[in-house]
């Protein structure tokens, strides 16, 4: 689980390793590209050149849905 800020929620958002729709790596760390339950998309600078396994294998994984 990882937090974003959502600006259609206008808050916080928990969201699970489920809505990770793509990992990215750049010069500055990994971008983690997600989904918020209500639709809108974004990206989180993690800042740092791991990421946790699950991400990664579920960045690999595409769900249908
Ligand atoms: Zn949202």
């Amino acid at each position: 689980m990882f937090s974003v800020h959502c600006p259609d929620h206008g808050c916080e958002v928990l969201l699970s390793e489920r809505r990770i729709r793509g990992l990215v790596a750049t010069p500055a760390g990994m971008r983690l590209d997600w989904e918020c339950w209500c639709g809108h998309r974004g990206s989180l600078l993690t800042g740092r050149s791991t990421v946790p396994a699950t991400a990664a294998m579920v960045g690999q994984h595409r769900p249908a849905v």
